[in-house]
């Protein structure tokens, strides 16, 4: 299971599938990419193996130059295209590794106020919390950040929300979590060998931190929304 992003100047689905496929020796079952194209979230997802979607890709191929992208190892629901991630919730898209433990009783509250769910994922509830957040009325920070208050468990998580075509957020508890430094351009990945086509320069996120990452700057908070700072640090890792 992976998680990748970039904030990109060029376009970015086959450069994220490309780095999924570093990603690969952690294992999965089923592999999605989601873009923003001219103010229209879009994905493309596939069970099995990356060449699936690398296929899909090339029949429909997906143009934008911001994204993310998920290799999945099913903990809850099957592994099929339904349950593949990105998930998407009125202009939120969500990927997710990891539990999130207090799923169900979030899937029944949301589901009481008209929620309507479409897969058997435990992290389609962070879709669901994130657009309902935004329909009260919240900005995108501050409903990630209500979000995390609400999800207990192990996550890495990247989101992108359709109305902000410039910005990744993320966030951290458990499973790693990398910021990439480029010209130009950021990244989001699991782990630096994810990153090294990319870039050398990363900083890790740390358990409890999220991030709003931009193309030219990237700020990190706490689970209590107060700005930290982390290092940024060069890695060998092979191109
Ligand atoms: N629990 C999530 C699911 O089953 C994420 C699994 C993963 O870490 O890939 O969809």
């Amino acid at each position: 299971c992976g998680i990748v992003g970039i904030v990109g100047k060029s376009p970015v689905a086959g450069r994220l599938v490309d780095a999924l496929t570093r990603l690969e020796y952690r294992g999965y079952d089923s592999a999605g990419v989601a873009t923003l194209n001219k103010g229209r979230l879009e994905r493309r997802r596939a069970e099995g193996k990356l060449f699936n979607l690398q296929k899909k890709l090339a029949d429909e191929p997906l143009d934008g130059t911001i994204g993310i992208a998920h290799t999945r190892w099913a903990t809850h629901g099957v592994p099929n295209e339904t349950n593949a991630h990105p998930h998407f919730v009125e202009g939120v898209a969500v990927v997710h590794n990891g539990i999130i433990e207090n799923f169900s009783e979030l899937k029944e509250e949301l589901a009481a106020a008209g929620a309507q769910f479409a897969t058997q994922t435990d992290t389609e509830v962070v879709a669901h919390l994130l657009a309902k957040y935004r329909r009260d009325g919240l900005g995108r920070r501050e409903a990630m950040h209500a979000m995390l208050r609400r999800v207990t468990g192990a996550y890495a998580l990247a989101v992108l929300f359709e109305d902000d075509p410039s910005t990744i957020m993320a966030a951290r508890s458990g499973p790693p979590l990398a910021i990439g430094y480029g010209r130009g351009e950021t990244y989001l990945g699991s782990d630096a060998i994810a990153l090294s086509p990319f870039t050398n320069e990363i900083t890790y996120l740390i358990d409890g931190d999220w991030a709003v990452i931009g193309s030219e700057g990237v700020a990190i908070f706490d689970i209590d929304g107060n700005r930290v700072s982390r290092p940024r640090q060069i890695t060998q890792a092979a191109a």
